[in-house]
């Protein structure tokens, strides 16, 4: 049986479309949906096995992108969003009704990712979205369900895609955040 990845890059990556504009994401609720108005193009945009982020039916890993947070405004029925963990560094906005997560914020300003939202780019209509570069927290899908013996099958499928598999984030950001914490430790 193939494994679902997930429906964005099960059938191979589409590439962003230049000068992108930007787009708005939307939840599942028929009626009333949620809606998020993102300005400019995504970026770090990869797949997610952790067990936080919101994924699609089926799919074995979430598609997760970063936009500043300047650049995101909800623009339609705010008041069905919720907080899905406080404590979390990551405070994940979702739809009370439909459960889809719009966007996730950092509001901790000494945070290594402070001033970056999160989003999930299949939320949009819109194509021309940077799509996934890598994949991230790869190991952590065993702790959704996934049986410890795919694991071999998945980081095949997910090297045969083009996301190179990882059990944190990738390198760069990586060093990114380790960088951020040596330089508040003053050892920078
Ligand atoms: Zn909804
Ligand atoms: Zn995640």
């Amino acid at each position: 049986m193939a494994i679902s990845i997930h429906p964005a890059v099960d059938n191979g990556i589409k590439p962003k479309a230049e000068n992108f504009a930007g787009g708005k994401l939307s939840c599942n609720c028929a009626q009333g949906a949620v809606e998020v108005t993102v300005t400019g193009q995504s970026a770090h945009n990869h797949v997610c096995g952790c067990t936080k982020c919101w994924k699609p039916k089926g799919a074995t890993f979430s598609q997760v992108a970063v936009v500043p947070r300047d650049n995101l405004k909800v623009s339609a029925n705010e008041n069905k969003l919720k907080v899905v963990d406080s404590s979390a560094a990551i405070q994940r906005h979702a739809c009370k009704d439909c459960g889809v997560h719009m966007y996730g914020r950092i509001e901790n300003k000494n945070h290594p990712l402070y001033g970056f939202d999160f989003i999930h780019t299949e939320l949009s209509k819109q194509s021309g979205w940077s799509p996934p570069e890598f994949a991230a927290f790869v190991s952590s899908v065993i702790e959704s369900g996934t049986k410890p013996d795919q694991m071999p099958a998945i980081r095949s499928r997910l090297k045969q895609i083009g996301l190179e598999p990882y059990d944190a984030l990738s390198p760069p950001l990586m060093d990114f955040i380790a960088t951020h914490v040596a330089k508040q430790k003053g050892v920078l």
